[in-house]
């Protein structure tokens, strides 16, 4: 069966995923039904660049939470995303850091890039509508554009990734990319990247907040004509 972890009723500690052993699945459970491929995956991290990587992203999350020691332990999240974001990058020894961002985002992405280079990073950035390129290029007519019959300049998320690509960054964020924008700069981007912030036009660029009130205020987001399919 296909994978579906998000349907998953198992509770906590019972999940397959989650106890050290008898842990148990629901038919689709890709922990039960695919070991091999577990196997073969895991295998990924002993390529060293890969694995150190790998093993820093986790040292990252443990120390996202304080007082931690021997359990039982209470949860108790620290850290923004956005020191996350920073420890993050010194851990991996990252020293040029690529910023691809929101022209929407300008303002925060100055401020973004003080915090960096405060901190020591080297910070090369590039916003989405560098390029000039116009919207006719890929086929946007007027009736397409957001101000209708003006001149308007594409996103170009591939030209963002490529100027990185020639600077070498170690590592790169994102800033509030559009959908669809952010997924094109992720293909093309050769560094490693995270998501400081995702573009969300009507809740300050968080996304969750949607989910959250889709029972309540967002129910519009139920509706069959909403949208999607
Ligand atoms: S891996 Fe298995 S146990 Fe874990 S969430 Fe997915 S379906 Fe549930």
């Amino acid at each position: 069966m296909k994978p579906h972890c998000a349907k998953c009723k198992i509770p906590g500690k019972e999940k397959a995923c989650l106890a050290e052993t008898g842990g148990r699945g629901p038919e689709f459970c890709p922990t039960t039904n695919h070991p091999d491929i577990v196997t073969k995956v895991t295998e990924t991290y002993q390529i060293p660049d890969i694995g150190e990587f790998a093993r820093l992203a986790s040292v990252q999350e443990a120390e996202c939470y304080a007082n931690r020691g021997p359990g039982p332990y209470v949860m108790q999240p620290s850290k923004s995303r956005l020191q996350e974001t920073v420890e993050f990058a010194g851990k991996i020894g990252a020293q040029k850091l690529g910023m691809a961002f929101c022209i929407g985002l300008h303002k925060e992405a100055g401020m973004l890039s003080d915090v960096l280079e405060g901190h020591g990073f080297e910070v090369i950035s590039v916003a989405c509508k560098a390029g000039a390129v116009p919207k006719e290029e890929i086929g946007i007519n007027d009736a397409e554009k957001i101000r209708i019959g003006t001149f308007e300049t594409m996103c170009n998320p591939i030209l963002q990734a490529e100027l990185l690509n020639r600077e070498d960054t170690h590592l790169n964020i994102l800033l509030g990319l559009c959908v669809g924008h952010d997924a094109l700069f992720l293909k093309y981007a050769k560094a490693l990247c995270t998501v400081l912030a995702a573009k969300d036009r009507v809740t300050g660029h968080n996304p969750m907040a949607a989910l959250y009130t889709m029972h309540t205020y967002y129910q519009k987001l139920k509706d069959e004509d909403f949208g999607g399919r």
